[in-house]
Protein backbone atom coordinates (compact mmCIF):
# COMPACT_ATOMS: atom_id res chain seq x y z
CA UNK A 1 0.00 0.00 0.00
CA UNK A 2 1.83 3.55 -0.88
CA UNK A 3 0.58 6.67 0.95
CA UNK A 4 -1.83 8.16 -1.05
CA UNK A 5 -3.70 5.05 -0.81
CA UNK A 6 -2.85 4.94 3.32
CA UNK A 7 -3.92 8.70 3.22
CA UNK A 8 -7.38 7.56 1.67
CA UNK A 9 -7.80 5.07 4.27
CA UNK A 10 -7.33 7.59 6.88
CA UNK A 11 -9.61 9.86 5.43
CA UNK A 12 -12.13 7.04 4.86
CA UNK A 13 -11.64 6.52 9.01
CA UNK A 14 -13.61 9.57 9.65
CA UNK A 15 -16.94 8.18 8.92
CA UNK A 16 -16.56 6.56 11.74
CA UNK A 17 -18.40 7.15 15.13
CA UNK A 18 -16.28 9.98 17.45
CA UNK A 19 -13.95 8.34 20.01
CA UNK A 20 -14.69 9.36 23.77
CA UNK A 21 -13.52 12.93 24.86
CA UNK A 22 -11.78 14.34 27.43
CA UNK A 23 -14.09 13.65 30.65
CA UNK A 24 -15.01 10.69 29.70
CA UNK A 25 -14.46 7.33 32.17
CA UNK A 26 -12.89 5.67 28.77
CA UNK A 27 -8.89 5.87 28.67
CA UNK A 28 -7.23 8.35 26.69
CA UNK A 29 -6.35 6.57 23.79
CA UNK A 30 -2.38 8.05 22.93
CA UNK A 31 -0.37 6.84 20.25
CA UNK A 32 3.77 7.34 20.01
CA UNK A 33 5.53 6.80 16.93
CA UNK A 34 9.07 5.62 18.05
CA UNK A 35 10.98 3.73 20.90
CA UNK A 36 11.85 7.29 22.70
CA UNK A 37 8.53 8.68 22.18
CA UNK A 38 6.90 5.81 23.91
CA UNK A 39 9.42 5.44 26.36
CA UNK A 40 9.17 9.02 27.50
CA UNK A 41 4.64 8.39 27.40
CA UNK A 42 5.38 5.78 30.02
CA UNK A 43 7.64 7.72 32.14
CA UNK A 44 4.83 10.44 32.45
CA UNK A 45 1.83 8.58 32.93
CA UNK A 46 3.37 5.51 34.68
CA UNK A 47 0.74 4.03 37.26
CA UNK A 48 -2.11 5.81 35.82
CA UNK A 49 -5.43 4.28 34.22
CA UNK A 50 -6.33 7.54 32.33
CA UNK A 51 -4.18 6.62 29.59
CA UNK A 52 -3.87 4.37 26.71
CA UNK A 53 -0.55 4.12 25.04
CA UNK A 54 -0.42 2.29 21.35
CA UNK A 55 3.53 2.46 20.91
CA UNK A 56 4.03 2.59 16.70
CA UNK A 57 7.47 1.68 15.94
CA UNK A 58 9.78 -1.44 17.49
CA UNK A 59 13.14 -2.44 18.89
CA UNK A 60 15.59 -1.82 15.99
CA UNK A 61 13.35 -0.06 13.57
CA UNK A 62 14.45 2.76 11.46
CA UNK A 63 12.34 5.79 11.48
CA UNK A 64 13.72 7.46 8.66
CA UNK A 65 12.43 4.40 6.23
CA UNK A 66 9.57 3.23 8.63
CA UNK A 67 6.11 3.17 6.54
CA UNK A 68 3.27 3.47 8.77
CA UNK A 69 0.71 0.50 7.88
CA UNK A 70 -2.55 -0.43 8.21
CA UNK A 71 -2.98 -0.86 11.78
CA UNK A 72 -0.83 2.43 12.57
CA UNK A 73 -3.05 4.30 10.56
CA UNK A 74 -6.48 3.00 12.22
CA UNK A 75 -4.34 3.53 15.67
CA UNK A 76 -3.65 6.97 15.02
CA UNK A 77 -7.28 7.83 13.74
CA UNK A 78 -8.99 6.71 16.48
CA UNK A 79 -6.29 8.76 18.91
CA UNK A 80 -6.88 11.81 20.70
CA UNK A 81 -2.85 12.64 20.73
CA UNK A 82 -0.05 11.52 18.58
CA UNK A 83 3.00 11.94 20.09
CA UNK A 84 5.76 11.95 17.41
CA UNK A 85 9.87 13.08 17.31
CA UNK A 86 9.58 15.36 14.50
CA UNK A 87 12.05 17.75 12.14
CA UNK A 88 11.24 15.03 9.82
CA UNK A 89 12.62 11.90 11.63
CA UNK A 90 9.45 9.97 10.28
CA UNK A 91 10.38 10.96 7.15
CA UNK A 92 7.13 8.53 5.80
CA UNK A 93 4.96 9.89 8.28
CA UNK A 94 4.50 13.70 6.85
CA UNK A 95 1.40 13.39 4.91
CA UNK A 96 -0.49 11.44 7.56
CA UNK A 97 0.67 13.72 10.24
CA UNK A 98 -0.95 16.46 8.08
CA UNK A 99 -4.14 14.65 7.44
CA UNK A 100 -4.53 14.19 11.25
CA UNK A 101 -4.18 17.71 11.83
CA UNK A 102 -6.83 18.63 9.73
CA UNK A 103 -8.83 16.16 11.23
CA UNK A 104 -8.77 17.13 14.60
CA UNK A 105 -6.35 15.31 16.44
CA UNK A 106 -3.71 16.52 18.60
CA UNK A 107 -0.80 16.12 16.75
CA UNK A 108 2.55 16.59 19.10
CA UNK A 109 6.10 17.00 18.10
CA UNK A 110 8.85 16.92 21.04
CA UNK A 111 11.15 18.70 19.09
CA UNK A 112 9.37 21.49 19.38
CA UNK A 113 9.93 22.98 22.56
CA UNK A 114 13.84 21.92 21.69
CA UNK A 115 13.48 24.28 18.41
CA UNK A 116 11.35 27.03 20.17
CA UNK A 117 15.11 27.11 22.59
CA UNK A 118 16.89 27.51 19.07
CA UNK A 119 18.92 24.36 20.66
CA UNK A 120 18.52 22.78 16.68
CA UNK A 121 21.77 21.77 15.16
CA UNK A 122 21.01 22.74 11.57
CA UNK A 123 22.77 23.20 8.04
CA UNK A 124 23.18 19.54 6.99
CA UNK A 125 23.16 18.57 3.73
CA UNK A 126 20.42 15.47 3.87
CA UNK A 127 21.15 14.30 0.37
CA UNK A 128 22.26 15.95 -3.07
CA UNK A 129 18.74 17.54 -3.74
CA UNK A 130 17.86 18.25 -0.26
CA UNK A 131 20.11 20.65 2.05
CA UNK A 132 20.18 22.89 4.86
CA UNK A 133 17.71 20.97 6.82
CA UNK A 134 17.73 20.47 10.63
CA UNK A 135 18.99 18.17 12.34
CA UNK A 136 16.52 15.63 13.65
CA UNK A 137 18.40 13.25 16.22
CA UNK A 138 17.95 15.94 18.97
CA UNK A 139 17.21 13.69 21.63
CA UNK A 140 21.03 12.21 22.05
CA UNK A 141 21.43 15.77 24.34
CA UNK A 142 20.20 15.05 27.50
CA UNK A 143 19.41 18.26 27.82
CA UNK A 144 17.45 18.63 25.06
CA UNK A 145 15.28 15.81 26.48
CA UNK A 146 14.57 17.37 29.64
CA UNK A 147 12.57 20.26 27.62
CA UNK A 148 10.75 17.57 25.58
CA UNK A 149 10.19 15.92 29.35
CA UNK A 150 8.95 19.19 30.93
CA UNK A 151 6.95 20.20 27.68
CA UNK A 152 5.44 16.71 26.97
CA UNK A 153 3.92 16.92 30.88
CA UNK A 154 2.16 20.08 30.04
CA UNK A 155 0.55 18.85 27.31
CA UNK A 156 -1.18 15.89 28.72
CA UNK A 157 -2.03 18.31 32.01
CA UNK A 158 -4.06 19.98 29.42
CA UNK A 159 -5.64 16.79 27.74
CA UNK A 160 -6.43 15.93 31.16
CA UNK A 161 -6.65 18.50 34.11
CA UNK A 162 -8.06 16.30 36.56
CA UNK A 163 -3.72 14.19 36.47
CA UNK A 164 -2.08 17.37 35.73
CA UNK A 165 -0.29 17.69 39.00
CA UNK A 166 0.83 14.19 38.59
CA UNK A 167 2.64 14.68 34.66
CA UNK A 168 4.02 17.81 36.52
CA UNK A 169 5.13 15.47 39.33
CA UNK A 170 6.68 12.82 37.36
CA UNK A 171 8.10 15.06 35.05
CA UNK A 172 10.14 16.84 37.62
CA UNK A 173 11.29 13.52 39.01
CA UNK A 174 12.38 12.38 35.48
CA UNK A 175 14.17 15.41 35.03
CA UNK A 176 16.12 15.02 38.13
CA UNK A 177 17.40 11.25 36.44
CA UNK A 178 18.19 13.32 33.29
CA UNK A 179 20.43 15.61 35.31
CA UNK A 180 22.60 12.76 37.08
CA UNK A 181 22.77 11.02 33.90
CA UNK A 182 24.25 13.60 31.77
CA UNK A 183 26.63 14.45 34.99
CA UNK A 184 27.57 10.87 34.98
CA UNK A 185 28.49 10.96 31.20
CA UNK A 186 29.57 13.80 30.98
CA UNK A 187 32.67 12.80 33.10
CA UNK A 188 33.14 10.17 31.60
CA UNK A 189 33.24 10.77 28.19
CA UNK A 190 35.51 13.84 28.62
CA UNK A 191 38.12 11.92 30.90
CA UNK A 192 39.42 10.83 27.05
CA UNK A 193 42.13 12.67 26.00
CA UNK A 194 40.78 15.35 23.89
CA UNK A 195 42.53 14.87 20.57
CA UNK A 196 41.02 11.59 20.45
CA UNK A 197 37.49 11.88 21.03
CA UNK A 198 35.95 10.83 17.52
CA UNK A 199 32.73 9.18 17.15
CA UNK A 200 32.98 7.38 13.57
CA UNK A 201 29.33 5.81 13.10
CA UNK A 202 27.40 4.81 9.83
CA UNK A 203 24.95 7.52 9.84
CA UNK A 204 24.59 10.92 11.47
CA UNK A 205 22.83 10.25 14.67
CA UNK A 206 25.24 11.49 16.75
CA UNK A 207 26.23 15.70 16.27
CA UNK A 208 24.22 16.20 19.40
CA UNK A 209 25.38 13.42 21.78
CA UNK A 210 28.81 14.86 20.54
CA UNK A 211 27.57 18.70 20.96
CA UNK A 212 26.49 17.75 24.51
CA UNK A 213 29.53 15.35 25.43
CA UNK A 214 32.59 17.62 23.48
CA UNK A 215 33.11 15.06 20.76
CA UNK A 216 33.45 15.48 17.12
CA UNK A 217 31.20 12.82 14.83
CA UNK A 218 32.28 11.48 11.15
CA UNK A 219 29.60 9.40 9.77
CA UNK A 220 29.54 7.29 6.20
CA UNK A 221 25.98 8.21 5.59
CA UNK A 222 24.31 11.45 6.12
CA UNK A 223 21.69 12.68 8.59
CA UNK A 224 19.07 10.23 6.79
CA UNK A 225 19.35 6.33 5.59
CA UNK A 226 17.20 7.19 2.50
CA UNK A 227 20.36 7.25 0.61
CA UNK A 228 22.70 4.77 0.71
CA UNK A 229 26.38 5.07 1.06
CA UNK A 230 28.41 5.00 -1.92
CA UNK A 231 32.09 3.90 -2.25
CA UNK A 232 33.13 7.39 -2.18
CA UNK A 233 31.63 7.76 1.19
CA UNK A 234 33.40 4.62 2.46
CA UNK A 235 36.97 5.99 0.98
CA UNK A 236 36.04 9.12 2.72
CA UNK A 237 35.68 7.21 6.02
CA UNK A 238 38.73 5.68 6.07
CA UNK A 239 41.11 8.87 4.94
CA UNK A 240 39.63 10.21 7.90
CA UNK A 241 40.19 7.48 10.21
CA UNK A 242 43.65 7.35 9.15
CA UNK A 243 44.02 10.90 9.54
CA UNK A 244 42.68 11.31 12.76
CA UNK A 245 44.19 7.73 14.11
CA UNK A 246 40.79 6.28 15.29
CA UNK A 247 40.91 3.10 16.63
CA UNK A 248 37.41 2.27 17.26
CA UNK A 249 34.26 2.60 14.80
CA UNK A 250 30.59 1.87 15.45
CA UNK A 251 27.48 0.05 14.37
CA UNK A 252 24.27 1.23 14.90
CA UNK A 253 21.70 -1.13 15.93
CA UNK A 254 19.07 -0.01 13.18
CA UNK A 255 21.18 0.08 10.29
CA UNK A 256 22.99 -2.63 8.50
CA UNK A 257 26.79 -3.11 9.89
CA UNK A 258 27.79 -3.48 6.11
CA UNK A 259 29.49 -0.40 5.95
CA UNK A 260 31.32 -0.14 8.78
CA UNK A 261 32.59 -3.43 7.72
CA UNK A 262 33.86 -2.27 4.54
CA UNK A 263 36.10 0.60 6.28
CA UNK A 264 37.19 -1.45 8.73
CA UNK A 265 38.29 -4.42 6.13
CA UNK A 266 39.97 -1.55 4.00
CA UNK A 267 41.85 -0.29 6.74
CA UNK A 268 43.20 -3.43 7.54
CA UNK A 269 44.09 -4.22 3.93
CA UNK A 270 46.58 -0.91 4.80
CA UNK A 271 47.78 -2.43 8.06
CA UNK A 272 45.92 -0.47 10.33
CA UNK A 273 44.74 -1.81 13.43
CA UNK A 274 40.94 -0.86 13.69
CA UNK A 275 38.26 -2.66 15.63
CA UNK A 276 34.41 -2.41 15.70
CA UNK A 277 32.85 -1.19 19.32
CA UNK A 278 32.23 -3.54 21.91
CA UNK A 279 28.75 -3.25 20.76
CA UNK A 280 26.62 -1.91 18.80
CA UNK A 281 25.27 1.90 19.19
CA UNK A 282 21.80 2.45 19.82
CA UNK A 283 21.11 4.91 16.76
CA UNK A 284 17.78 5.80 16.30
CA UNK A 285 15.78 2.78 18.08
CA UNK A 286 16.16 1.74 21.28
CA UNK A 287 16.18 -2.23 22.60
CA UNK A 288 12.78 -4.29 23.79
CA UNK A 289 10.88 -1.98 26.75
CA UNK A 290 11.50 -4.09 29.44
CA UNK A 291 15.05 -4.10 28.98
CA UNK A 292 17.87 -1.53 30.18
CA UNK A 293 18.70 -0.51 26.31
CA UNK A 294 15.04 0.05 25.99
CA UNK A 295 14.77 2.88 28.36
CA UNK A 296 16.38 6.48 27.25
CA UNK A 297 18.24 6.64 30.44
CA UNK A 298 19.19 2.89 30.04
CA UNK A 299 19.87 3.44 25.82
CA UNK A 300 22.53 6.39 26.95
CA UNK A 301 24.30 5.04 29.46
CA UNK A 302 24.57 1.83 26.91
CA UNK A 303 26.07 4.16 24.52
CA UNK A 304 28.11 5.85 27.11
CA UNK A 305 29.34 2.43 28.34
CA UNK A 306 30.34 1.07 25.09
CA UNK A 307 31.98 3.96 23.82
CA UNK A 308 34.58 4.32 26.85
CA UNK A 309 35.20 0.71 27.18
CA UNK A 310 36.14 0.53 23.28
CA UNK A 311 38.66 3.06 23.40
CA UNK A 312 39.57 1.66 26.90
CA UNK A 313 39.74 -1.95 25.42
CA UNK A 314 41.93 0.26 22.24
CA UNK A 315 44.74 1.29 25.28
CA UNK A 316 43.24 4.80 26.10
CA UNK A 317 43.14 6.22 29.67
CA UNK A 318 39.10 6.47 29.95
CA UNK A 319 37.65 7.13 34.06
CA UNK A 320 34.32 5.40 34.05
CA UNK A 321 32.69 6.99 37.08
CA UNK A 322 30.12 4.78 39.17
CA UNK A 323 26.91 4.54 38.45
CA UNK A 324 24.48 7.31 40.82
CA UNK A 325 23.44 5.62 43.47
CA UNK A 326 19.91 7.65 42.75
CA UNK A 327 19.71 6.85 39.11
CA UNK A 328 17.58 4.40 37.74
CA UNK A 329 17.36 1.48 35.92
CA UNK A 330 21.02 0.69 36.57
CA UNK A 331 22.61 -1.00 34.44
CA UNK A 332 22.96 -4.80 34.12
CA UNK A 333 26.56 -6.56 35.80
CA UNK A 334 27.35 -7.59 32.62
CA UNK A 335 27.69 -4.42 30.83
CA UNK A 336 30.33 -3.24 33.61
CA UNK A 337 32.62 -5.91 32.52
CA UNK A 338 33.93 -5.45 29.19
CA UNK A 339 35.54 -8.42 27.34
CA UNK A 340 37.54 -6.76 24.99
CA UNK A 341 38.46 -9.69 23.00
CA UNK A 342 34.56 -10.36 22.10
ZN1 LIG B 1 18.70 8.93 12.05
Amino acid sequence: MNIRQLIFLLLLFTCLPPVAGAGSEDPIPIVATTTQAADLMRILTADLDGVQLTPLMGPGVDPHLYQPTESDIAAMNQARMVVYSGLHLEGQFDAVFKALGEQGVTVHALSAPVQDAGFIIGGFDLSDTLQDVDDPHFWFDPRNWRLTAQDLAERLAEFDPPNAAGYRARAAAYIEQLDLLYAWADAGLRSIDEGQRYLVTSHDAFQYFGAAFGWRMQAIQGLSTEDEAGVGDIQATVDFVNANDIPVLFVESSIPPDTIEAVIEALRAQGRSARVGLRELFGDAMSEPDSFGGTYIGMLAQNTLTIMQSYQCMGLEVDILDWPADLEPKPPEELWNADCDA
